[in-house]
């Protein structure tokens, strides 16, 4: 064996030599001057700049009505309380997700019922959801799974039959499409700009939907429940009158925030573009004796947000936690998409058995994806979990 094939954990030398971060934003001179431009305005919180990404941001997703605001866990909590979700009422929700999406049924008083997910997309699985509803269901929240679109016409007919709501996670999945349409063109759809999805404005969110009744709510749920944006009552057009509808949260965005996102915006079919080129290597590359890989089904277009892969334990006699280690002594960072809801201290009480997210998070890693990597830096991650896996094959 030559010191080429041998992991670096085992004293053989690193793929390559500068540590390769698992998902940092691309950020060019152009997001700096917009930020900058903003804050030199004196304007920086919610105002102009935000209504112009707004309607930017409902133009590019098509949808009737969209609202910016703080985090996707705000689109979330917000778009539940305007669905009139509460008290006594139960939400199914994939376990296979991140914790944004089930506290925030707690958070509305609510109940979660966690659901598995399909072994092959690891999105909610419909199967599932007809067997947890109940008199109490008064909502879905389908999870968009690592940028891929859920089975949505399955899942919008068991919500019709039974009059559920439907609210979609799509954190990962903006640019996404569902049977040539891009996600949030209808129902209602929460998405994130936190600082490693897709498109960032460093924190950030916002929720498109189709329903009037329910942007209005969120519009004044959004900052304080008062009926009018600050930019409108401070502004020479505006004036110093408002009211306090509903006991509402402080939920918006800043201009500095939305001024970066414009910005990103305009970059985010790029981004996705090399996206699904490096997940074409990676699908090239790997060796799919020791690894499953990750699928787009049929319908859809995938924004490859992440590109989680199953070790196979069966054919590898190292577990996923010693394969995450040897691949940072490669120099290179992975994360795990996600630590079931079920197995968290706080939701240990939901005795629930989900067989397909138990057996999948204990083989998931998920790889660098991201469009600032080049090719090289796509070749070192094959070419460390490929030697990880042949060093240590059973
Ligand atoms: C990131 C993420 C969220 C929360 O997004 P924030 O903008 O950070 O609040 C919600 N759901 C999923 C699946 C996520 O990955």
């Amino acid at each position: 064996m030559s010191e080429n094939d041998k992991p670096a954990i085992e004293g053989g030398s690193p793929v390559r030599e500068n540590i390769l971060t698992f998902s940092p934003p691309s950020i060019g001179q152009e997001e700096i001057d917009a930020v900058v431009d903003i804050m030199r305005s004196k304007w920086i919180t919610m105002g102009k700049k935000t209504v112009e990404f707004e309607n930017q941001l409902n133009k590019y997703i098509g949808s009737k009505h969209t609202l910016v605001v703080n985090s996707c866990t705000a689109a979330l909590h917000l778009a539940l309380q305007a669905h009139g979700i509460g008290v006594g009422d139960e939400v199914i929700v994939p376990a296979m997700t991140f914790a944004a999406t089930v506290n925030v049924i707690v958070q509305c008083g609510a109940t979660p019922v966690l659901a598995d997910v399909d072994p092959e997309t690891y999105n909610i699985d419909p199967k599932d959801i007809k067997r947890k509803v109940t008199k109490k269901t008064k909502a879905i929240i389908p999870v968009h799974y690592g940028g891929q679109p859920c089975d949505m016409n399955a899942i919008r007919k068991i919500a019709k039959k039974h009059r559920l709501v439907v609210v979609e996670d799509a954190a990962h999945a903006i640019g996404a499409e569902y049977m040539g349409k891009r996600l949030g063109k209808s129902g209602t759809v929460c998405f994130s700009f936190y600082a490693t999805k897709n498109m960032t404005t460093g924190e950030g969110g916002a929720v498109a939907t189709d329903n009037k009744e329910v942007a209005e709510k969120i519009r004044i749920l959004r900052l304080h429940g008062i009926d009018k944006d600050a930019w409108k009552r401070y502004s020479s057009e505006g004036n110093w009158y408002y009211e306090i509808k509903e006991a509402g949260w402080k939920y918006n965005i800043t201009d500095m925030q939305s001024a970066l996102g414009m910005v990103q915006l305009k970059k985010l079919d790029s981004f996705i573009l090399r996206r699904r080129e490096i997940a074409k290597m990676y699908d090239k590359g790997l060796n799919k004796s020791f690894f499953v890989l990750p699928k787009e089904v049929w319908g859809v277009y995938h924004a490859r947000h992440l590109y989680p892969v199953q070790l196979r334990l069966d054919k590898v006699s190292i577990d996923r936690a010693k394969f995450i280690e040897a691949m940072s002594k490669e120099n290179i960072q992975t994360s795990v998409h996600f630590i079931p809801i079920h197995m968290h201290p706080f939701y240990k009480n939901i005795s629930v058995s989900l067989p397909v997210t138990e057996s999948v998070y204990r083989q998931f890693v998920s790889l660098p994806i991201y469009p600032d990597m080049t090719d090289k830096d796509v070749q070192n991650v094959v070419d460390a979990a490929n030697k990880i896996a042949e060093f240590y094959k059973r």
